[in-house]
């Protein structure tokens, strides 16, 4: 039966949409690059399942995306050859949000307009076609149902769902029509929609045509398209395949100038890691980052790598400017981020295989690899021998990234640190062997200099007393805090640096990291500081044990139940009097923080 259902979208969509088409937003072309990302995640997926099961693309070989501008009903039709969607699957994909994070969205929104242009990483992607459009139709074909459905909606509270009265006019795969708004009708124009589906398509590794005219010297007698034509070619079988070349007009024909209609192939080029990293422009890579992260700022560093011998891949790697709370979640909930897309020759394959380790899943990029089997599961790719060896190479591509930034920019590099020196302390603790390089990396504030990550352990090394053998630290929620603390007035006396700690993984990055470079990590908040041979220039006076005794005897007894001992100090200068913790006993600072836990 043709007959139509109708559905409530589900309260949280409904919000979503009224704040998407009642507000003026700068930039509404978004619309554009999420329905080709969509159409290219359709087009990923068919192909994906075609690699076990070549039967899933006779329903059509050709895979691509076709988009149309319809001046006579003002639409703009978006057409893909992807999986399609059944009854069921239009239901639930376009009419309830699965994934969290849109109340989040909501509110960012409800906060700042400019927040519209994140909409597809929080999984609603599809619904930014309010922007522009006040009706908007789906019509889809799977393979896994016999017929073709279409849904349709106002941007109202409901939507509907019928078989398309028109039959299967697609033989697989999408069809989008957005009935735009009087003020969206410059999309419509053709200049303005090849412009930007070019910036949206350039990474898409599906061609995409847009349906477009150009002044021709044509026969008379000639056949060949005319705007009019666009329906005929929108339900045309031969599509995705490539135009037909014309055949020369013989000269003695009598020809006019004429517009003529063909699919034009915008992102002709081929994908950007298959190119000379020399050749690439910095602006191409920002885009590239932007297209495949969902990210809004430009990334701080990039490495382009082409590995070679042991197993041949290419790998674009980046850094983003600042971290996501996504990220730190997923981490905090023991879940993996999987930054990496992987393909394998050119066939996009799977973003969920894990390419590196958590410390570095702050990445973002890509994965290019030659040598792995491409019909087999995810599971049997993710245990693959070359996969080992990839994150190998990219662990090491990264490191290297970090060193070059911290010297070509080291403004660049303190940004970078501020968004993710806790991880990679985080990586040193857990990673045994990149855990030199990755503490080199590492910068902190110390009594040298109070800035932050302003001195690295080589530096400190580097100034420390010839015979000194220790790395002095102190940690504390901050500078102030640490400055103020009797303890290091002692080692400042005598000239020593001492490490200022204050990020709360710093109690832990020292317990596991003994020392660096030889030189042993000491906290001089703890006893039984050992001061190095040039303690000698310093005054002792043995007396001092016998005179004080009578003091210390009496803070002994009467703290009784606070204090170990008391004893007469050497470490102070000027305070009085400083209460300190047993050498394998907590700092005071691991106290604070265990105490707020309430450990
Ligand atoms: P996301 O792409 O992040 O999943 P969207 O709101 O953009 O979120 O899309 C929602 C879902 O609708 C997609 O996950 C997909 O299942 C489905 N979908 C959207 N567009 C298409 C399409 N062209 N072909 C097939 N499925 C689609
Ligand atoms: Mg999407």
């Amino acid at each position: 039966s043709l007959e139509t259902e109708k559905y409530t979208f589900q309260t949280e969509v409904s919000r979503l949409m009224h704040l998407i088409i009642n507000s003026l937003y700068k930039t509404r072309e978004i619309f554009l690059r999420e329905l080709i990302s969509n159409a290219s995640d359709a087009l990923d997926k068919i192909r994906f399942i075609s690699l076990t099961d070549p039967e899933a693309l006779k329903t059509k070989a050709g895979l691509g995306i076709t988009i149309a501008a319809d001046p006579e009903r003002k639409a703009l039709v978006i057409t893909d050859t992807g999986i399609g969607m059944t009854r069921q699957q239009l239901k639930e994909n376009l009419g309830t949000i699965a994934k969290s994070g849109t109340s989040e969205f909501l509110a960012k929104m409800e906060q700042n307009n400019d927040a519209i242009t994140q909409i597809g990483q929080f999984g609603v992607g599809f619904y930014s076609v309010f922007l522009v459009a006040d009706k908007v139709t789906v019509a889809s074909k799977s393979n896994d149902d016999p017929d073709q459905y279409i849904w349709m909606s106002t941007a109202v509270d409901d939507f509907t769902i019928a078989k398309d009265p028109r039959g299967n006019t697609l033989d697989r795969g999408t069809q989008i029509t957005l009935y735009l708004k009087p003020d969206a009708y410059r999309f419509l124009q053709e200049k303005n929609l090849k412009e930007l589906v070019h910036k949206y398509s350039q990474f898409i590794t599906f061609p995409i045509m847009v349906w477009s005219s150009e002044e021709q010297e044509v026969p008379v007698s000639s056949t060949q398209a005319k705007k009019e034509d666009i329906d005929a070619l929108l339900n045309d079988d031969e599509l995705m395949e490539e135009p037909i070349d014309q055949e020369p007009s013989s000269s003695d024909e009598k020809t006019e100038k004429r517009l003529v209609y063909s699919w034009h192939h915008v992102n002709v080029q081929k994908p950007i890691w298959m190119r000379d990293p020399k050749d690439i422009t910095d602006e191409e890579h920002k885009e590239f980052f932007k297209s495949v992260s969902r990210e809004r700022e430009d990334p701080l560093a990039w490495t382009h790598y082409k590995g070679e011998g042991e197993i041949e891949f290419r790998s674009i790697l980046y850094i983003p400017s600042v971290v996501t709370d996504v990220f730190f979640n997923n981490i905090k909930n023991e879940q993996s981020n999987k930054p990496i897309k992987l393909f394998v020759k050119r066939v996009f394959i799977s973003d969920e295989v894990e390419l590196l380790p958590k410390w570095l899943s702050f990445l973002k990029g890509i994965v290019d690899a030659d040598d792995m089997p491409l019909n087999v599961s995810r599971e049997t790719l993710q245990k693959h021998r070359s996969l080992r060896i990839i994150t190998r190479h990219l662990v090491k591509k990264a490191l290297d990234m970090f060193s070059s930034l911290s010297k070509s920019d080291p403004e660049a590099f303190k940004k970078f640190l501020g968004q993710y020196s806790t991880i990679l302390k985080y990586g040193a603790i857990e990673e045994q062997s990149y855990r030199k390089k990755i503490t080199s990396l590492l910068r902190f504030a110390s009594s040298f200099d109070t800035e932050s990550f302003s001195s690295s352990l080589d530096d400190y090394i580097d100034r420390a007393k010839a015979n000194q053998k220790s790395i002095f630290f102190m940690t504390g929620s901050n500078i102030g805090e640490i400055e103020q603390s009797p303890f290091i007035e002692a080692l400042l006396a005598r000239g020593y640096e001492i490490i200022y700690f204050t990020d709360p993984i710093d109690e832990t990055f020292v317990e596991n990291i003994p020392g660096y470079n030889g030189k042993m990590f000491v906290n001089i908040a703890k006893a039984d500081i050992d001061f190095a041979e040039d303690d000698k220039d310093f005054d002792r006076d043995n007396g001092l044990e016998a005179k004080y005794k009578p003091l210390t005897d009496w803070l002994s007894k009467t703290l009784d139940q606070h204090i170990e001992k008391a004893v007469v100090s050497r470490r102070l200068t000027t305070s009085p009097l400083a209460i300190i913790t047993p050498k394998n006993g907590l700092s005071g600072h691991a106290q604070r923080v265990l105490d707020a836990q309430g450990v």
